[in-house]
């Protein structure tokens, strides 16, 4: 399966136009993978078959206030470019093995938790790309382990966007009250706090704060990938 196949619906701009100006499109400039380069679409079979296969290696790290904070794997190989695709690339359909991966890294590790919240992306971010990556990948976990999936119960109320060029302790500031949690949800849970990456872990740390503050009783973390430091 290439993820053309689920991609298809949604905002994507050549839908817009079309069936003989997507066809020209395609001929003068025919989509290539993202994973491996080949002209077919934005992820082909081959990309997928070995993403399915890729070895689940979690790692795991200690990050206050996380209860416990873990990765499925290191940032890299096949890993890399999917996420990317995912991301940058509209193809949504990556979150079904994306989300996979998270489910069964869950049940792995061995935790057990009430809900599933995926990290927010500002509206700003959220109106440009059309969809939430992490929201989509935490759907697929929560269908997949039958856990409830929360994603209006975390808001992002300040853009972290622009983190770029500035020192650790105005980059702290910028992420204080970033995030804004509703407290019907969350009071007296156990949460699961998703996301695709992570690197330094600022802006999870910063949304699992948000949490604590509207008593969670428990929040761990779990990403697809953590970048090596
Ligand atoms: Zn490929």
């Amino acid at each position: 399966m290439s993820v053309e196949d689920g991609s298809g619906q949604g905002n994507h701009p050549k839908l817009r136009l079309s069936g003989w100006v997507n066809a020209a499109l395609d001929w003068v400039f025919p989509p290539r993978c993202v994973g491996c380069a080949a002209v077919d679409s934005v992820w082909c079979a081959d990309c997928q078959q070995q993403l399915e296969a890729e070895p689940i290696a979690p790692r795991t790290r200690r990050l206050p206030p996380f209860t416990a904070l873990a990765a499925t794997a290191t940032h890299g190989g096949i890993l890399q470019p999917s996420l990317h695709a995912l991301k940058y690339a509209d193809a949504r359909a990556l979150a079904v093995p994306l989300g996979d991966r998270l489910a069964a890294t869950y049940r792995l590790l061995g935790w057990t938790l009430d809900m599933i919240i995926p990290v927010p992306l500002h509206t700003t971010r959220l109106r440009e790309r059309g969809y939430n990556q992490s929201q989509l990948i935490g759907e697929r976990m929560a269908q997949s382990l039958s856990l409830p999936c929360f994603p209006s119960a975390l808001t992002r109320v300040r853009s972290t966007a622009s983190q770029v060029g500035l020192s650790r302790s105005e980059r702290q500031q910028n992420l204080q009250d970033a995030f804004h949690a509703d407290p019907t949800l969350v009071s007296g849970r156990r949460i699961l706090l998703i996301d695709d990456v992570q690197t330094t872990g600022a802006t999870l740390q910063a949304a699992a704060h948000a949490l604590f503050n509207v008593d969670a009783v428990a929040v761990y973390g779990l990403t697809v990938t953590a970048a090596r430091l």
